[in-house]
C-alpha cells in the first residue's frame, strides 16, 4: 500500500520535484500550493504524513502546524517542517509547533525520503516498502527483485505483487477476497478463481528454487504464507 503524502508549498517547481521523488520512491503524492487547500484535502482524506513548507501565503507553515496539532482528527499526522531559515532559534520555533522533523532549504531529495522513511518507520511500519528477507527468500521492492540466497527468482508482475503481500503478512491466513482486495485493489471485478491462477504461476516461479512449499493453501479458507513450511 502506497502512503498518501501530502506536500504543501507554494513554490510550484519544487512543490514538482518533491512530487515526482515521492512517486518514484514508492509514496502516492498530493499537492497542495497553500496550508488553505492542504486543510480542504484533509478534511477530504487523512493523509499518512506532511511535508510543509515554512514561508506560504495565507496561513504559514508555523500556524498550519500548530491548527494540526489542535485537532483531534489530525494531530497524529507526522509533519515534516520545510524552511529556508537555518539558523537554531527557527529550528526550535518548528519543532516546538508541532513538527516531526525539520528540513532546510536547498536539501536532497534522497535525504527528504531517508527522513520520510525513518518516521514512518516508526509510526507507520506497514506503509514503506523495504526489502524483506525470510529464510532464504530476498525481496526487495524497489528493484522488483527476488532473491533466494543469491541467486534471481523469475516471476510477473501480478504473481510479484502477491508474494510481496504474503511475505509482509507471514503466518496469517488471507481468503480468496481479502488477497484480491489487498493485491488488485477493491474496485476490480476480477473473479476470485484469479487468485488461483496466480498463486499456482507463483508456486512455479518459486519451485524453481524449491519454495513453493512456502505458499500454502488452507482448506476452506484462503492461503498462507509460512515461514516454517515444514513444520
Ligand atoms: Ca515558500
Amino acid at each position: 500500500m502506497r502512503a498518501n503524502i501530502l506536500i504543501v508549498e507554494d513554490e510550484e517547481s519544487i512543490l514538482e520535484l518533491i512530487a515526482i521523488n515521492l512517486h518514484q520512491s514508492g509514496f502516492n503524492p498530493i499537492r497542495a500550493l497553500n496550508a488553505e487547500f492542504a486543510d480542504k484535502l484533509i478534511h477530504e482524506a487523512i493523509p499518512d504524513l506532511i511535508i510543509l513548507d515554512w514561508m506560504l501565503p495565507g496561513m504559514s507553515g508555523i500556524e498550519f502546524a500548530k491548527r494540526l496539532r489542535s485537532d483531534a482528527t489530525t494531530k497524529k499526522i507526522p509533519v515534516i517542517m520545510l524552511t529556508a531559515k537555518s539558523e537554531e532559534e527557527n529550528m526550535i520555533q518548528g519543532l516546538n509547533s508541532g513538527a516531526d522533523d525539520y528540513l532546510t532549504k536547498p536539501f536532497s531529495p534522497r535525504e527528504l525520503v531517508a527522513r520520510i522513511n525513518a518516521i514512518l518507520r516508526r509510526k507507520a511500519p506497514e506503509l514503506i516498502d523495504e526489502p524483506i528477507k525470510i529464510n532464504a527468500l530476498h525481496l526487495d521492492p524497489s528493484t522488483h527483485r527476488i532473491k533466494s540466497n543469491d541467486t534471481s527468482i523469475r516471476m510477473g508482475p501480478t504473481e510479484f505483487k502477491l508474494l510481496h503481500f504474503f511475505m509482509k503478512n507471514p503466518d496469517r491466513v488471507f481468503t480468496r477476497n481479502h488477497i484480491l482486495d489487498k493485491v488488485w485493489g477493491s474496485q476490480s471485478d476480477i473473479d476470485d478463481r484469479t487468485v488461483d491462477v496466480h498463486i499456482k504461476r507463483l508456486r512455479d516461479s518459486l519451485s524453481v528454487k524449491g519454495h513453493q512449499k512456502l505458499i500454502q493453501t488452507v482448506r476452506g479458507m484462503g492461503y498462507r504464507f509460512s515461514e516454517n513450511p515444514e513444520n
